[in-house]
Parts: structure tokens; C-alpha cells; sequence
């Protein structure tokens, strides 16, 4: 038996012909296996959805209760069977609820990871290795220059500035689900203790991860503040609120993004951010490459992003590899990006 055999990648996404489903399709299917909630890997329409509670969940938050046929939830470590194929879901160490999705059939195992970090993440489960003969991989920052770094490094330059500018308003843009919580997450491990706030787009789904446990303290939103009293405060908003006019509510405010993107000074001055922040959910190169190695795969499959070095990477390595060109996986932090300055948006829009 050929992995295609198994998982064959169509216009749609990645398909099981065996189990008659879809990993992430990017268009409506009867049967969908999902990896995580980020709108471009979880879609509205399919017949039926398989994923973790909390990316079922998720999922409703943003699409409605009717975001799907039928759904059923599965934990992680456990397995179904599904015509000829044994499916089991793993944590990837990406946001609350991420999984990467194991297929096995004839003994050959492919995990298609979906969008994943190997670092340690307060926020969600952390990403556990899984021994494969095909890895699926993302290659969102798959080039040398990405090295992400340690993110308390980068939330201390966070507090600095909010301790040397006390009567200004620190605005964070993060990406709404996930990249939100995980500043706040370590805001709090690095000892800051005032009320956190929050702009509206981003309510629903903190407060979801807070009921799911994870540690966030006291969150309040922006709306209805006085702008005396967001004075030395942070807030987390989506990165396209940072060129709207909703900034005007905030005394003097200070603009921090925080993205892999960041690393590249280019972009912090392209959307006029004073203070950029180097915190991705993404694996950077290092993370990619060692990930890869560890897997033990001898063939490796590529999606949305810098395919082509991640392919020469495995090529030098002597692993088979091939790019999977599959329209319609964006970067979601990418696609938070701030609006360029001097164009405004009239709110943060809950794709940012
Ligand atoms: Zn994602
Ligand atoms: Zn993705």
C-alpha cells in the first residue's frame, strides 16, 4: 500500500477515500475530521464534523449552533475506526483544543499536524510527538529567519513599557483565538496582576478559554470605560483594530503587535506598530526541521507557506518530500495583520 492510497490531497483537502472523510477541507464535505478552529482550517457546511470538544465548541462560537450536520467529539490519544482507517487525534500544541490527526491503515501511519508549535504553551496541551512514515506539516515560517525565540522575553518589553509610560494606553493586537489568551496567559506567569482589557470581538472566545481553566484573572472590556481610567493599562484587541479609529478611546495610546512576524522589522514599520512582539503559535525553522527528524517519516508533505525551503530542507536530508498545494489555507496571523496606516476599518471583525 502507497500513503496515497490512504490520503490523497484534492482541490478540497486532504481526502480518505478508505474512511470517506476530509482533514481541514476548505469546502463543504460530508465528513470532516478537523484539526483546530482557526476559520481557515475549520469551515461551516460540512455534513458532518469529527474533532475535540473544545474545536466543536469553538467552532459554534463562531458559526452558530448549526455550523454542522452532525458533530462528534473525540479526546485526545483516542481512536476510531473509520471504514478501512484507525483515526486517532494528538495534541499539537497550536491553540486550545489543536490536534494533529493520525491515519493508519495496512500498518503506515500519516499524522497530518494541521498548524503546530513545539514550545510550551500555557494555554493549551502541549504538542506530543507522533513516530509516522508520512509527517504533513505546515511551513508558515519555514525559513532560516524565523527564530521565534523565548515569548517572556517579549512580554517583559511589554511590562517595561507600561511601567515607563504609565499615563498612556498599551494596545496589543493578537490574533482573536488563541494568540489573545496565550498574552494573557503569560502576562500573568511574568506577575502582572491588574485587570486585563479586552476589545469585544475577542470576549466570547477568552471567556470560553477561561471556563475551560485556563488561569487569565480579572478581564474586563474596553466598552464603556472611561479613558481616565485606561490610563496604564493593556489591552488585547484584533491587529486591524490597531489602525481603526476605536484607538481614539485610549489615552495616548502605544500600538504592540504580537505575531512571528514581528521578527521581520519590515512589517512592525509597515503597519506603524511601535512595539513589536516575536510570540507565534507556529513552530519557527528550528522547531519545523527538528520536528520533522524526530517524526522518523521518510516522506514528508507540505502545506500553506514557505513550501519551497521546507521541501529543499528534506530533500538535503535525503527524506522524499513534496509541497501539497492546497488553495485555501491563509496564516491567521497573516491575515490579522493591521490595515497599512491611513486606511481604517470600523471594527475588529471576528476573522482578525
Ligand atoms: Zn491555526
Ligand atoms: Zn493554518
Amino acid at each position: 500500500m502507497r500513503p496515497e492510497d490512504i490520503l490523497v490531497p484534492t482541490p478540497a483537502g486532504v481526502c480518505c477515500k478508505l474512511g470517506s472523510f476530509h482533514i481541514d477541507p476548505t469546502r463543504p464535505v460530508e465528513r470532516a475530521l478537523i484539526t483546530h478552529a482557526h476559520s481557515d482550517h475549520a469551515r461551516a457546511g460540512h455534513g458532518s464534523v469529527l474533532a475535540t470538544q473544545e474545536t466543536l465548541d469553538l467552532m459554534r462560537l463562531r458559526y452558530g449552533d448549526n455550523f454542522a450536520g452532525t458533530t462528534q467529539a473525540i479526546r485526545y490519544g483516542e481512536s476510531v475506526n473509520l471504514g478501512g482507517a484507525k483515526v486517532t487525534f494528538h495534541p499539537a500544541g497550536h491553540v486550545l483544543g489543536s490536534a494533529q490527526i493520525a491515519v493508519e491503515a495496512n500498518s503506515l501511519r500519516i499524522v497530518a499536524s494541521g498548524d503546530y508549535k513545539d514550545v510550551a504553551d500555557p494555554t493549551c496541551a502541549p504538542f506530543e510527538l507522533v513516530l509516522c512514515d508520512v509527517f504533513i506539516t505546515e511551513a508558515t515560517f519555514a525559513l532560516p529567519v524565523f527564530r521565534h525565540g523565548d515569548p517572556s522575553g517579549e512580554i517583559a518589553k511589554l511590562l517595561q513599557s507600561v511601567a515607563l509610560f504609565p499615563e498612556r494606553a498599551h494596545l496589543v493586537g493578537a490574533y482573536s483565538l488563541g494568540k489573545a489568551q496565550r498574552v494573557i496567559a503569560l502576562l500573568r506567569q511574568a506577575g502582572h496582576a491588574a485587570p486585563i482589557y479586552l476589545h469585544g470581538a475577542m470576549e466570547k472566545i477568552t471567556t470560553y478559554y477561561a471556563e475551560r481553566g485556563v488561569a487569565l484573572g480579572e478581564l474586563r472590556v474596553v466598552r464603556g470605560a472611561e479613558k481616565a481610567e485606561l490610563a496604564g493599562t493593556i489591552t488585547l484587541c484584533p491587529p486591524s483594530a490597531l489602525s481603526d479609529l476605536w484607538t481614539r478611546r485610549f489615552p495616548d495610546p502605544l500600538t504592540a503587535f504580537a505575531s512571528g512576524w514581528m521578527r521581520i522589522r519590515a512589517r512592525a514599520r509597515q503597519y506603524g506598530v511601535a512595539l513589536p512582539l516575536v510570540i507565534s503559535d507556529h513552530a519557527d525553522w528550528n522547531g519545523l526541521t527538528a520536528t520533522i527528524a524526530a517524526s522518523g517519516a521518510g516522506e514528508i508533505w507540505v502545506t500553506h507557506g514557505q513550501e519551497d525551503a521546507l521541501v529543499h530542507w528534506c530533500a538535503t536530508r535525503g527524506l522524499k518530500a513534496r509541497p501539497l498545494d492546497i488553495v485555501g489555507y491563509g496564516d491567521e496571523d497573516d491575515e490579522a495583520t493591521p490595515s497599512p496606516q491611513g486606511s481604517s476599518e470600523s471594527d475588529g471583525g471576528s476573522q482578525a
